[in-house]
């Protein structure tokens, strides 16, 4: 009997991703029926995104997992309905995709590319930016994300640290972990990168106190999640001179609302949320590994920790 594998994300994601899927469950040896629509208690996996209309688990009563398609789990996991394992996406596309926009954007404000580029100076003025060894750099959070990006930023020579809730040891880089670690982390941070996940412990993380912790004139990236950051704290020390740049890709409201002040604002960049998204090949292939770990009763990779929200 083949598997019944519901596709429950936006229709116009189904296109891209049924022929990655059928490939890799091909590959895993897996017999799979993959649909937008089956009946729900003949459904054994559910892959889902959180943009779908489905919101109610309840009458999927065989379903034995779910596996989101998105790295960020805060839209689904303190769903109520939901009593089943939920696997977030680790995908190799999807953390190459953030290391190559947050590589950029840091390099573009290490290296005062504005400038230049914007012709601000206009006219011969020899500003050598320092090396990076000579700028510190902290990334809060080092999970899949922020560990790569982080080794990517030491590659090339930035002075990293990485801050996360339980202590890492990454090669090349200062790791802080703790709330009582913040304020170290922060406070020689010339650009700052925030890739942690949305939870209640990390809204509203980046509150006046802590953008004043920055040294002056610091940059912050955000392509973590909006809510980590609070807007109108953000919009005063941008207006007071303590953060000199942010360069923006999740928001608390998307699309960005035209009327939003953080469009005009001549030191905010706003990027689309388009940092990094989940590749369906690469995607596929941890999805269709995860099913096939269900059915051989081993443990699926990417649980989700419903306590801690991430
Ligand atoms: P992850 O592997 O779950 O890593 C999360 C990191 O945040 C971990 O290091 C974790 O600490 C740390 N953390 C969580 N709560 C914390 C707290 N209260 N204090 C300190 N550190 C805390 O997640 P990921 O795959 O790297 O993804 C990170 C986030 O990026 C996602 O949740 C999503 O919101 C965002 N994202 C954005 C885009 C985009 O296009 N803009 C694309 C993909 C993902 P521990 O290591 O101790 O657990």
């Amino acid at each position: 009997m083949p598997l019944n594998v519901l596709f429950a994300a936006r229709h116009d994601r189904w296109e891209s991703y049924e022929t990655p899927l059928r490939n890799a469950f091909s590959e895993a040896g897996l017999e799979v029926n993959l649909a937008q629509d089956i009946p729900p208690a003949k459904v054994d996996y559910i892959i889902y995104a959180p943009n779908s209309e489905l919101r109610d688990f309840r009458p999927f009563t065989r379903a034995r997992a779910v596996l989101n398609l998105w790295a960020g789990v805060e839209n689904i996991v303190d769903n109520p309905t939901l009593d089943i394992p939920l696997a977030r996406m680790v995908d190799e596309g999807l953390t190459q995709g953030m290391v190559e926009w947050v590589t950029g954007h840091v390099l573009r404000h290490h290296l005062g590319m504005d400038t230049h580029i914007l012709g601000l100076a206009g006219e011969w003025v020899r500003d050598i930016p320092p090396l990076a060894s000579e700028r510190p750099v902290t990334v809060l959070g080092l999970g899949e994300l922020g560990r790569a990006c982080a080794r990517s930023l030491a590659r090339i020579g930035f002075n990293v640290t990485g801050w996360s809730r339980s202590a890492h040891g990454v090669d090349g880089i200062r790791c802080l972990s703790g709330p009582e670690t913040l304020a170290a982390a922060l406070n020689e941070a010339e650009i700052c990168v925030l890739l942690l996940p949305l939870t209640p412990e990390t809204e509203n993380l980046m509150d006046a106190a802590r953008l004043a912790v920055l040294p002056r004139g610091a940059v912050v990236l955000n392509p973590g999640r909006g809510p980590l950051v609070d807007d109108d704290a953000l919009l005063a020390a941008l207006d007071a001179g303590q953060i000199g740049h942010a360069t923006l890709d999740v928001f608390r409201q998307e699309p960005l609302p035209p009327e939003h002040p953080f469009w005009a604002h001549d030191r905010i960049t706003v990027t689309p949320h388009i940092a990094s998204e989940t590749r369906p090949s690469s995607s596929a292939r941890v999805i269709a590994e995860n099913i096939r770990r269900g059915e051989a009763g081993e443990p699926f990779l990417h649980l989700v920790d419903r306590g801690l929200g991430y």
